[in-house]
C-alpha cells in the first residue's frame, strides 16, 4: 500500500527511547532524561518579547515563501560578521528548521542512485532524508582516537565515481566533533578536486568550549563557497527548538531550487517565529554565552565522572552538548542471567534498572557507544551520573558463559547472480590463478565435503562462506592422495570483478567471486555436484522439498509463488509427518524404488519462514544466521517497535530481512519424529497456481515430464524464464545432461505417481488433508 520510498527509511530510534521514557514517567517512576537534544533554557526574554510585539502589530499573515527581507538582511548579517561570508539576499533561504533546510538540499541536488558520503557517527536524519531522495548513504567510520573527525585521506579513500554529495555536521550530534580551519581545508581541497557537493549543518556552531573558534568550511575560499550550502538555524543557540527556523546559504540556484520546494510544501515559516529571529540574530548576544558557559561546567563535570568508571572511555568534545561514551566493555556483561550484548540492551537496561534515558549508538551508527546529553540541569546530571555508575558496577560477567552461537554476517552482496558457465580454458586458467593468488594473500581456508559420495573442496578466504559450508555438509574422509571431484573457490577481493559465480563443466571448478552470500556457493556446490553425481552413480539430484508419513515418502516441486511452501508448512504442522528436505533430495533407483535422501547436514532456511511456523522461533536463536538485522532501524519487514528484540537487546533479529537465512539442523524439529533422513517416494505433486480446474489430479506420466522439462519460473526483471525440471542448480544445460534428466525422471515418475496440484482451487488445510490422502 505505502510508496516504496517510505518504507527505505525506519523509524526515529530518539523517539522510541523517549516513547519508553515517556511510559515509565506515567507509571510515577522519576526518569532522569539523559536523551534529549534541546538546550534545557527558555527563550531570551528579548526574543520573546519581538514575538508579542509582531503578534501585537497583526503581522500574522503569509510572508515571502523563501523568509522576509528582514531576517533574510539579519541572516546575510550574521553570516558576514560571525563566519566572513558574503552571501547575496538571493542566496539565502529561511526555512522551518535547519532540519527542513538539509531537506530540502538533499530534495534539489541529488538524483536517484547517487552515492552521499556520511561520516559516522552521524545525526540521525541524514541517512534517511538521502533516502528519501532516492540516493545513498554512503557511510565511513571515524575513529574515536581522531576526535571523530573525518580525515582527508579517508575521504579520498571511499570516493568513487557515483559519489555526489559529503554531509558535514560540525561541532557533531552526537559526538561533540570540531574541526580547525586546516582540517576543514584538507577535507574541501579534496571535494573540489573531485567536484562533490558540501552540505554543511553547523546549527551548534555557537555551543563550541575551550576557546575553540568555530569556522565554516565555506569560508575557505571562493571556490570551496561555490559547491557548499551552509545550514543553520536558532534552535540551539537562542533555545528555539519550538519556533521552527533554520536557514541555508549557498549559490543561487540551488538555493532557488530548494525555495522552489519549500513554496509548493510548505510556503513560509511562520511570519511571527521569523520576526523574533530578527532579534535574535540582531539583539544582544550575551545570553548565548551565557547558555555556552553553562554547557562547558557540565560537560566537564560529565567526562571527569564517566572517565572515573572502570572500562568506560570518553572523548572530550569542544561542542554541541553531547557525549558520546565508549560502553562496549560492558557488552558481555549481564543482569540477573540477562546479557546486555549492544547498545540498544544497555540504553535498555539504563531507562529499566537505572531510570536514566540516554540514547543507543547504534542509532547513530556507532554501535561502541551511548550518548549523553547535556542540555539538562546540573541537578539532575549529578543524579543521573550517580545512577549511571551504580548500575554500571552492578552488571557482571555471567558465571557460565552463554555462548550465543549466532553468525549474524551481513553479506554486502545479498542476492543471488546467475551462474556463468564458461568451457575457456584460458579464462579458466586465469581465474585459478588469480584466484590463488588472492587467496593467500591473507585468510586461507579449505574444507572437503562430502556430498552424496562426491567430494568437494572449498577454497576460500571468507571466513563466512567458510563457516557456513562446513556446517551445512559432512566432512570427506580425504586421504592426502585422493583428488576431490571439483573445487570451488569463494574468493572475495578480487580486483575488477562484479560479485557473481562462474563454473567450467570440464575442470569441475567453480567461483564464488566478490560475494559472501552463501546461498550462492551452495547453489553452485549443487550444480557441480548434479553434474559429476548423475554420470558418476545414476543418482538424481531433484529440486524438491520432501516429506515421509508412516515410511511413504510425498516429493513436492514448484516455481516461487506456486503455493509450496504455504503447504509444506501447513503439512509440517500434521502429526506423524517427517520433513525430509525443504529443497532438494538425491534420488537413487534401487530394484522399483525411488529413495529420496537429504545429504545435506543443515537446511538452511529462509528465517521469513517463522511467519508460516512460529516453532521455528527458538530454533533460529540457536543457529547460524546470515544476514540478521542487528540494528533496530535498518529492518524491512517490521517497524520495530516497543517490542523489538534488538531495541530490547537482542543481538540479532532474523525477522526482519527479507535476504536472512539461517542453517538449521532439522534433528531440532523434534527429533526423528519429525525428520527423516530417507523416504521411499510414492507421489510427486506438481505445484501450479489456476483459477480453475480441480485441486489434485492424477497426470500421466508423459504429462508430467512434459509439464517439468518445460517448467518456467518468474524471470529476475517480471515475465517468466524457462527453468528445466524447476530446477535453477543445473548448471550444464547442454542436449545430452537435459536428455539424461529425462531419463531420471521418467524412471522417478514410473516408481512415483505424479499428480497436479493447484492451490487457487480449495481452501489451505483442506489441500493439506487431500496431498496426505495421496500417501
Ligand atoms: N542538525 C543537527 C545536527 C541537529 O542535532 C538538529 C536538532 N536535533 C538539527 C539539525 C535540526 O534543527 P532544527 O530544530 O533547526 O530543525
Amino acid at each position: 500500500m505505502l510508496a516504496k520510498r517510505v518504507n527505505r527509511i525506519g523509524l526515529s530510534t530518539t523517539l522510541r527511547i523517549s516513547a519508553a521514557a515517556k511510559a515509565l514517567r506515567a507509571d510515577g517512576v522519576d526518569v532522569v532524561d539523559l536523551s534529549i537534544g534541546e538546550p534545557d533554557f527558555p527563550t531570551p526574554e528579548l526574543i520573546k518579547q519581538a514575538a508579542k510585539q509582531a503578534l501585537d502589530r497583526n503581522q500574522t499573515g503569509y510572508t515571502q515563501s523563501e523568509g522576509t527581507p528582514e531576517l533574510r538582511r539579519a541572516i546575510q548579517g550574521k553570516l558576514l560578521r560571525d563566519n566572513g561570508l558574503r552571501y547575496e539576499l538571493d542566496e539565502v533561504l529561511v526555512s522551518p528548521g535547519a532540519k527542513f533546510s538539509l531537506y530540502l538540499a538533499t530534495v534539489a541536488l541529488l538524483e536517484k542512485g547517487e552515492d552521499v558520503i556520511i561520516p559516522a557517527p552521524y545525526w540521525v536524519s541524514y541517512p534517511e532524508q538521502v533516502r528519501l531522495a532516492g540516493a545513498n548513504p554512503v557511510y565511513v567510520p571515524t575513529r574515536e582516537e581522531d576526535g571523530f573527525r573525518l580525515t582527508a585521506r579517508r575521504l579520498k579513500q571511499v570516493l568513487t565515481f557515483n559519489t555526489k554529495m559529503v554531509v558535514l555536521n560540525y561541532p557533531c550530534n552526537p559526538t561533540g566533533a570540531t574541526y580547525t580551519r586546516e582540517q576543514l581545508a584538507e577535507l574541501a581541497e579534496v571535494c573540489q578536486r573531485e567536484g562533490l557537493w558540501i552540505l554543511a549543518d553547523e546549527i551548534y556552531e555557537k555551543l563550541t568550549y575551550d576557546g575553540h573558534q568555530h569556522v565554516s568550511i565555506a569560508a575557505i575560499s571562493p571556490e570551496v563557497k561555490k559547491r557548499t550550502i551552509v545550514v543553520n538555524g536558532l534552535s540551539k543557540a537562542y533555545a528555539m527548538t519550538g519556533w521552527r527556523i533554520g536557514y541555508a546559504a549557498g549559490p543561487r540556484e540551488v538555493i532557488a531550487a530548494m525555495a522552489k520546494v519549500q513554496s509548493h510544501s510548505t510556503s513560509n515559516p511562520t511570519s511571527i517565529a521569523q520576526a523574533a529571529a530578527v532579534a535574535a540574530l540582531e539583539g544582544p548576544q550575551g545570553e548565548v554565552a551565557r547558555m555556552a558557559g553553562e554547557f562547558v561546567r557540565r560537560r566537564n563535570y560529565l567526562v571527569y565522572k564517566l572517565r572515573a568508571i572502570d572500562g568506560v572511555s570518553c572523548d572530550e568534545p569542544r561542542g554541541a552538548f553531547y557525549l558520546f561514551p565508549n560502553v562496549s566493555n560492558f557488552y558481555d556483561r549481564a543482569f540477573e542471567g540477562s546479557p546486555v550484548r549492544n547498545s540498544y540492551g544497555l540504553a535498555y537496561y539504563l531507562l529499566k534498572h537505572a531510570h536514566v534515558a540516554v540514547v543507543p549508538g547504534d542509532a547513530f551508527g556507532g554501535p561502541d557507544h551511548i550518548r549523553l546529553s547535556y542540555a539538562t540541569s546540573m541537578d539532575r546530571i549529578e543524579l543521573g551520573m550517580q545512577r549511571i555508575a551504580e548500575a554500571l558496577a552492578r552488571l557482571e560477567r555471567p558465571r557460565v558463559a552463554r555462548r550465543v552461537d549466532l553468525d549474524n554476517v551481513v553479506t554486502k552482496v545479498d542476492e543471488m547472480a546467475e551462474t556463468e558457465v564458461t568451457r575457456s580454458a584460458d579464462a579458466m586458467g586465469r581465474l585459478v590463478a588469480d584466484a590463488d593468488r588472492t587467496i593467500l594473500e591473507r585468510d586461507y581456508f579449505e574444507w572437503n565435503a562430502s556430498i552424496g559420495g562426491v567430494v568437494v573442496q572449498l577454497r576460500t578466504n571468507s571466513p563466512h562462506l567458510y563457516r557456513f559450508f562446513q556446517e551445512n555438509w559432512y566432512p570427506a574422509q580425504l586421504e592426502s592422495d585422493l583428488e576431490p571431484h571439483g573445487v570451488i573457490y569463494g574468493v572475495k577481493g578480487l580486483a575488477g570483478r562484479q560479485p557473481g559465480a562462474i563454473f567450467n563443466p570440464q575442470s569441475r571448478t567453480g567461483f564464488v567471486v566478490n560475494t559472501a552470500f552463501y546461498p550462492q556457493l551452495r547453489a553452485l556446490c549443487l550444480g557441480l555436484v548434479t553434474d559429476v553425481i548423475e554420470p558418476l552413480s545414476g543418482v538424481h539430484v531433484v529440486r524438491a522439498a520432501a516429506v515421509d508419513v508412516g515410511g511413504r515418502g510425498l516429493l513436492l516441486m514448484g516455481a516461487p509463488g506456486s503455493g509450496l511452501s504455504g503447504q509444506l508448512f501447513g503439512l509440517l504442522r500434521r502429526e506423524g509427518v517427517r520433513l525430509v528436505s525443504t529443497d532438494v533430495v538425491f534420488v537413487r533407483y534401487v530394484g522399483g524404488d525411488a529413495l529420496a535422501d537429504l545429504v545435506e547436514r543443515k537446511l538452511l532456511l529462509k528465517t521469513k519462514w517463522v511467519d508460516k511456523d512460529e516453532r521455528l522461533a527458538s530454533l533460529f536463536d540457536r543457529s547460524p544466521l546470515e544476514n540478521a538485522v542487528t540494528w533496530a532501524h535498518s529492518n524491512e519487514r517490521c517497524d520495530g517497535g516497543e517490542d523489538c528484540p534488538v531495541t530490547r537487546g537482542m543481538g540479532a533479529c532474523y525477522r526482519a530481512s527479507n535476504a536472512s537465512r539461517a542453517l538449521l539442523d532439522p534433528y531440532w524439529l523434534g527429533g526423528a519424529k519429525r525428520h527423516a533422513k530417507r523416504t521411499p517416494v510414492r507421489a510427486v505433486a506438481i505445484f501450479r497456481r489456476e483459477p480453475l480446474g480441480k485441486a489434485v489430479h492424477p497426470l500421466p506420466v508423459g504429462e508430467a515430464v512434459s509439464m517439468l522439462e518445460h517448467a518456467t519460473m518468474p524471470g529476475p526483471v517480471g515475465g517468466t524464464r524457462t527453468v528445466p525440471w524447476l530446477n535453477e542448480y543445473l548448471l550444464d544445460t547442454s542436449n545430452d545432461r537435459l536428455q539424461a534428466q529425462r531419463r531420471l525422471f521418467e524412471r522417478l515418475l514410473g516408481a512415483a505417481r505424479p499428480y497436479a496440484i493447484n492451490t487457487a482451487s480449495v481452501g489451505k488445510d483442506a489441500l493439506t488433508d487431500e496431498l496426505l490422502g495421496l500417501l
